[in-house]
């Protein structure tokens, strides 16, 4: 069968909003551009996100600004993130957002007109701008409405919509194609008839998200299995980060078939408060020593925060994520839990039935529709839930270049800017800010090339013979494996990891490995998707190997990694980061410890001493107070 193949200068994997504004990006930059994406278009992660983007535009609270923003996102990430990527996020994300408006987005407003903006935890105020709890949609909308203008602009032109930007949906991408060190182009196929084709580009822009798929509960749909993560492994880049898995600490809990989908955090944002089955709000008893003087230590001093938070500290519903996660779990265990084992979120006892509907549009309809469950009236059941990995591709923080020669990441793909935990609302603003920058990055390497890297035959071939073999064999079904890995991953590399367990998924992981080597597809290319989880198979394999590897060598607990057997964060520790890479077959892969580069003397001189000094080692501080002298 012959093999069709198109000619890019950029091709973009993925359409969620980090995609889309690195492809507005570079077809701006005058150059022709392709976007891969494996489910329909519009259908991405970026579409389901709800509460909104966080950006420090001070329109509700004109304290805020970057400054404030970049100090809650390095606490959040507990000081492990990229601080360039933290800076230039925090100072970039207001611009792309009123860029957003100028594109036809419109968000809510506050009573004078501005941009509304919204509570979220971690963020010191209210932060997020957003469109109901409809928030993703309306950032997809317009960004795939930008797409449009730009090709409506090349048809007058060109005489053709596709002349510089196309879509090529429904296709997914198996493998890098490189000539040498650099990258050439992509191999993939299409999911509904199952023919192959080749991209030759030297300029690829990985934007495929997360990897919830590894694990049970999630929620995460179909397409987070890893791909991009593993795509960039195997063409020789690393990963950084990767033990650091967020869990967010409301998910639903019940009926069985929707464990796992998100609640909000708006919920909380807008006054939810958790309660355990004696009714007390247990939070309070759970506000780690970093944050104590940050957080409400009575309910009347958390509650009067809704309305007069220059007064008042932040409820404690309000922690970072990984805090909240991990008291949920705590209660739960403790045998404190819900009926369907998650602890209550209540917000109808603190908000008209009213007021819920228009803030909680979609949390009113999800509750209703799934649980039959009505919020207005009674609490809801949650529990934490895969939702995010904060590691990914290790990129340079202003271009998104990966070590690859060609290759750029962005977007919850990418490693770094979110530390070993993410603030809500930090991603959609992410995709924003670093999609437009791997986007400018990968036009600004084709300038800069003097010959064509090329695509080779035998890559092809290679690719080829690699896509088709589960179909050329009759072997284990690829559910069985998938269902043992997600099993394996929720129950000894989940929110609460310990050295025996990891070992234990690691041996596991091993003989799936294995055993995916011989998984078969039964019947045709056509929408074969038994053939399409074989082929991810290869992809959570090899990024479940990363997370535990790494999980097992950090021997402390922080952010989204939280160790039993090392239940303190380290000085120490904060300053390596694990990195992960792999022979070009996925046979072998290997973690290594790498010094974290040291924060820039006016990022640190941001914070006060007493506050380092909970992150920081002597060494560091003894830095700093030169730094101030
Ligand atoms: P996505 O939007 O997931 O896009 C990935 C793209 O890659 C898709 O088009 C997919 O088809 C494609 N793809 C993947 N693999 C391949 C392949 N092999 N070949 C071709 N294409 C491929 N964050 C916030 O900041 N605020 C929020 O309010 C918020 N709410 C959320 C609510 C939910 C329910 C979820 C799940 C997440 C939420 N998040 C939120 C997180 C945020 O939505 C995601 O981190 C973000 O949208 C990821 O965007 P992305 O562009 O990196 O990837």
């Amino acid at each position: 069968m012959e093999i069709e193949r198109h000619q890019y200068d950029v091709v973009v994997i993925g359409a969620g909003g980090a995609g889309l504004r690195a492809a507005i990006e570079a077809r701006q930059q005058g150059k022709k551009t392709a976007i891969v994406c494996k489910s329909l278009f519009g259908k991405a992660h970026t579409v389901m996100a709800e509460g909104g983007a966080a950006a420090a535009m001070g329109n509700v609270n004109p304290d805020d600004n970057w400054q404030v923003h970049f100090r809650d996102t390095m606490r959040g990430g507990k000081f492990l993130n990229n601080w360039r990527m933290a800076e230039l996020h925090a100072k970039e994300a207001p611009d792309r957002v009123w860029e957003l408006e100028a594109w036809g987005a419109l968000f809510d407003r506050t009573k004078d007109g501005k941009i509304s903006q919204r509570n979220f935890g971690g963020h010191e105020y209210p932060r997020l701008a957003h469109v109901g709890d409809r928030t993703g949609l309306e950032m997809i909308r317009t960004l795939q409405q930008r797409v449009v203008a730009l090709q409506q602009e090349d048809y007058k032109i060109h005489g053709d919509h596709e002349a510089y930007i196309k879509v090529f949906a429904e296709c997914t991408i198996t493998r890098l194609l490189k000539d040498g060190d650099a990258i050439s182009g992509a191999f993939g196929y299409w999911r509904e008839n199952g023919s192959l084709i080749v991209f030759d580009a030297p300029a690829v822009v990985l934007a495929t998200g997360g990897i919830g798929k590894s694990y049970v509960v999630t929620s995460n749909s179909w397409e987070y299995t890893g791909d991009g993560h593993a795509l960039a492994l195997l063409a020789g880049a690393k990963l950084i980060n990767m033990e650091f898995i967020q869990f967010h600490p409301t998910g639903m809990v019940w009926p069985p078939s929707v464990r796992g989908i998100l609640v909000t955090e708006s919920v909380r944002g807008d006054g939810g408060v958790l309660r355990n089955s004696e009714g007390k709000r247990f939070m309070f008893d759970y506000i780690p020593e970093v944050f104590k003087d940050k957080y409400a230590t009575t309910e009347e001093e958390a509650d009067r925060w809704y309305t007069d938070q220059a007064n008042n500290r932040r409820p404690p519903e309000l922690l970072p994520r990984d805090e909240v996660a991990r008291a949920i779990n705590a209660e739960v265990k403790a045998g404190r839990g819900s009926p369907q084992g998650g602890v209550f979120l209540d917000v109808s006892t603190r908000l008209p039935a009213e007021e819920i509907r228009k803030r909680l549009p979609s949390m009113h309809h999800q509750f209703k529709e799934l649980a039959d469950v009505d919020i207005t009236a009674e609490p809801m059941q949650v529990g934490p839930t895969c939702h995010y990995i904060m590691g990914g591709v290790e990129v340079d923080a202003d271009t998104g270049a990966a070590c690859v020669p060609g290759l750029f990441a962005a977007g919850e793909v990418s490693g770094g800017m979110h530390g070993s935990n993410r603030l809500g609302g930090n991603s959609l603003s992410d995709l924003l800010v670093f999609g437009r920058r791997a986007g400018a990055g990968a036009a600004a390497y084709v300038d800069g090339l003097t010959s064509r890297p090329k695509v080779h035959d035998a890559a092809v071939r290679e690719a080829q013979a690699e896509a088709l073999a589960p179909l050329e064999r009759s072997g284990e079904n690829p559910y069985e494996v998938h269902h043992e890995l997600q099993r394996t991953m929720n129950d000894l590399v989940g929110i609460i990891r310990k050295a025996e367990e990891i070992t234990e998924a690691l041996e596991v992981v091993e003989k799936l490995k294995e055993r995916a080597k011989g998984v078969g597809a039964a019947g045709t290319r056509i929408y074969n998707p038994g053939w399409h989880l074989a082929l991810d198979l290869r992809n959570m394999l090899l990024v479940s190997e990363c997370v535990a590897k790494a999980a097992l060598m950090r021997e402390e607990s922080r952010g989204g990694h939280t160790r039993d057997d090392y239940p303190q964060m380290s000085a120490e520790w904060r300053r390596k980061l694990l990195v992960c890479s792999s022979s070009p077959d996925g046979s072998n892969v290997t973690v290594e410890e790498r010094p974290q580069p040291s924060m820039r003397e006016d990022l640190l001189t941001l914070f006060d001493r007493g506050e380092l000094s909970k992150y920081l080692t002597e060494e560091e501080l003894a830095e700093y107070d030169a730094a101030v002298a």
